[in-house]
């Protein structure tokens, strides 16, 4: 039951193979079992099973809504009534918020049953799921490896059929990486698309929600009902809601049949900078053979250029931070979350309330942020930065003319030992050289999976990253369709699940 599709889900309740009841309690059942896994940081059985009983009511009164009784886990990023909402922070480690996110009240009103909140980096940031006050999540591929970050959580539980879809956040990568590290699909869309209201905030020009699920197809679904202008965001788009799964199973251009070649006619640009020298060979060979598919079903390959690339590391370590230090400002210790227990007067309190209540990467990023920020750096590194991130912006712009999508690896490598790469930050940052510009530039990334690593790597999944000029989420989401329909990486459990 576990390994089914939201699709195949939906059939079992709709035939009464199934109750939505059963369902929670068979998943529950699971992320109790894979404990070990530590992908959850909250769940609440009780409340589960109520919401699910209350969806078999609908059910059972003709309810036809589409995602009614089926299971979700959320980011603990997103707030939430009845969970805990810690943001993966001892700041917040017993926050419990007075209302839903938007992205969790509107799955909720579509009928879907939350099963618990799952693990991630503090605050979002990082790129292994190590920086969390909750401990690491293990990768279900491997468990000396790490699953990704920062939405490790959601990813593994997703890998080890915790649950069938889970939301996520991606600010620099933290979608697409971790579901590339996991083998699962995720999908980050144009910035804009899926309220931030009630995501705990990291860097907010960057920040964006998402799916992560099984398929392609699965995640066409729910983003559909997480996504849409919501007057309580403003920088939410005022678009009209969309069916992403109109595109799916049809060829790219239209014809009367779906021949083998569904997607001839498809330019997929190739970044030159994205298949240089720091790319692992065991990607590069897993990446290949996929866009050699990709040319089997018709599209074609041209090369481009994202000159930029290199320097997108820089530019985003120095904008979200910047964002981050002002922030984390919030957690002062007197309007909500941790407080520290002996302080002698109200500076002390902060001081002490910050230095116990983040974590080492938290307070990296709001010494780094707040220096950028000062009088004198301003200019030399806040501005420069923002005027370089306008350059990737135009960058992908000129790519676009020359093709329809963008393909290439997620992260150079596949997914490191835990314990890798904790003491060197650095090396951390340079893993997210192929994820971060799409966010620089507000752009909708995927990542779908596409093999495996090689010898001691043989077990640890790798990712094919799509990238779609602005609101082409129903496109990508077709292309990565279509090559779900003919390869099976996607359907692949690790060992025991
Ligand atoms: N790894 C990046 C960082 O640490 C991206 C994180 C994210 O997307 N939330 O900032």
């Amino acid at each position: 039951m576990h390994q089914k599709s939201l699709t195949e889900l939906r059939a079992a309740l709709d035939m009464k193979q199934i109750s939505a009841f059963e369902l929670a309690q068979h998943f529950l059942k699971r992320i109790e079992a894979e404990r070990e896994l530590n992908a959850f940081i909250d769940v609440n059985p009780q409340l589960t099973l109520d919401t699910a009983r209350a969806a078999d009511q609908r059910l059972a009164r003709g309810d036809q809504t589409p995602l009614l009784g089926l299971p979700v886990a959320h980011k603990d990023v997103f707030v939430t009534r009845g969970w805990k909402s810690s943001a993966g922070s001892r700041m917040l480690a017993d926050y419990i918020s007075p209302f839903d996110a938007t992205v969790v009240e509107r799955l909720a009103v579509a009928g879907m049953v939350t099963l618990g909140k799952t693990n991630m980096d503090e605050f979002a940031m990082g790129s292994s799921n190590e920086n969390s006050f909750f401990g690491p999540v293990r990768n279900p591929w491997d468990r000396n490896a790490v699953p990704g970050g920062s939405s490790g959580g959601s990813a593994a539980a997703v890998a080890a059929a915790l649950t069938p879809i889970a939301t996520g956040s991606d600010t620099g990568g933290s979608i697409r990486q971790p579901a590339s590290m996991t083998g699962v699909t995720g999908i980050k869309p144009t910035y804009g698309c899926v309220s931030r209201y009630g995501m705990i905030a990291f860097a907010s020009s960057l920040d964006q929600g998402g799916a992560m699920a099984r398929s392609a197809a699965d995640c066409a679904l729910v983003l559909g009902a997480m996504s849409g202008f919501d007057p309580r965001d403003s920088t939410s788009m005022q678009r009209d809601a969309e069916d992403y799964t109109y595109l799916l199973g049809k060829p790219w251009k239209y014809t009367h049949t779906l021949s083998d070649r569904s997607l001839s006619g498809l330019r997929i640009g190739l970044p030159r900078e994205y298949f240089g020298s720091g790319l692992s060979s065991d990607v590069w060979t897993a990446i290949n053979i996929t866009l050699q598919q990709y040319e089997e079903l018709g599209a074609t390959l041209v090369e481009v250029s994202l000159p930029k690339t290199e320097l997108s590391i820089p530019v985003y370590y120095v904008i979200a931070p910047a964002e981050a230090a002002s922030n984390m400002s919030r957690f002062d210790g007197v309007r909500y979350g941790y407080r520290s227990a002996k302080y002698c007067d109200l500076l002390d309190m902060y001081k002490k309330t910050c230095s116990e209540g983040f974590g080492a990467e938290v307070k990296r990023r709001i010494l780094i942020g707040t220096y950028v920020l000062s009088h004198g750096y301003y200019d030399a590194y806040y501005l420069q930065a923002q005027k370089i991130r306008r350059i990737i912006a135009q960058d992908f712009q000129d790519a676009f003319t020359q093709c329809d999508m963008i393909m290439g690896p997620v992260s150079p490598g596949v997914a490191w030992n835990l314990g890798e790469k904790v003491d060197d930050p650095l090396q951390m940052y340079l893993a997210d050289i192929y994820t971060l510009s799409t966010n620089l530039a507000g752009l909708p990334g995927m990542s779908i999976p596409c093999g495996f690593g090689t010898g001691i790597y043989a077990a640890r999944p790798v990712g094919l990253q799509i990238i779609g000029n602005y609101f082409n989420e129903a496109r990508m989401l077709q292309v990565a369709d279509a090559f779900q329909r003919v390869t099976t990486w996607h359907r692949k459990v690790p060992a025991g699940v």
